[in-house]
């Protein structure tokens, strides 16, 4: 399969960023999604400050790996170079999703990881959902957190403290899912503690679960 060139990412990114709304993961204008262009140094991503509806694929802008406008109409988003951190450092991700959604930044809030207490978690995330430091934006201190972080657990999200979530994949829609499902455990696991003490799964079960989902679920 050719690589997508960049007019079908800006079109798949336009139509990844209707399911974070879909999904409800982001208000106003927080919020975004890119995807690296295979064989190039850069990435597609959101612009900055522009609403939801009126993203199309014409106003997704490219940058390159510094997170510097290379084409486009409008200002790259705010978190372009922490992005852009993350392809530059792991170069099997090929999409990269932030979003504050709700229940996941309070999690961060308090600087606790979600402990792995469902079989969905262990499924995607092979174990915890990490917390990464406090980090202003801005340089590489976010894009260095995210991978610092990831670079130690299975988890394609980190927590990001005081501030939201970052997750990664081999595509941009990968990496939406991950934003999808962390924030559906980060619900659960927060409920299923208001009602009790959750139970922690077996590392062994955790293993079990996460190898079977990654390698032989969906269809062949
Ligand atoms: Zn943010």
């Amino acid at each position: 399969m050719n690589a997508p060139p960049v007019q079908q990412l800006r079109e798949t990114l336009a139509a990844l960023h209707a399911e974070l709304v879909r999904y409800e993961l982001v208000t106003w204008t927080s919020g975004n999604i890119s995807a690296r262009v295979p064989g190039a140094n850069l990435m597609v991503i959101k612009p900055s400050g522009i609403d939801y509806s009126d993203l199309t694929p014409a106003s997704m802008v490219v940058c390159n790996l510094d997170g510097e406008l290379v084409e486009g109409d409008h200002a790259p988003s705010s978190d372009a170079a922490a992005h852009g951190y993350v392809y530059r450092e792991m170069i099997h991700v090929g999409g990269v999703v932030h979003t504050h959604s709700t229940y996941a930044t309070a999690w961060s809030a308090r600087a606790e990881a979600i402990p792995c207490v469902l079989t969905a978690q262990a499924d995607e995330f092979g174990g915890e959902i990490p917390v990464g430091p406090f980090a202003l934006i801005g340089g590489d201190a976010i894009g260095k957190a995210i991978v610092d972080t990831l670079s130690q657990h299975r988890s394609p999200a980190v927590l990001m403290r005081n501030h939201g979530v970052f997750t990664i994949g081999r595509d941009a829609r990968a990496a939406v899912k991950a934003a999808v499902m962390c924030e559906d455990v980060a619900r659960t696991v927060h409920l299923a503690r208001v009602l009790g003490e959750p139970l922690a799964i077996d590392p062994a079960d955790v293993d079990a679960l996460y190898e079977r989902y990654q390698s032989v679920y969906g269809q062949p």
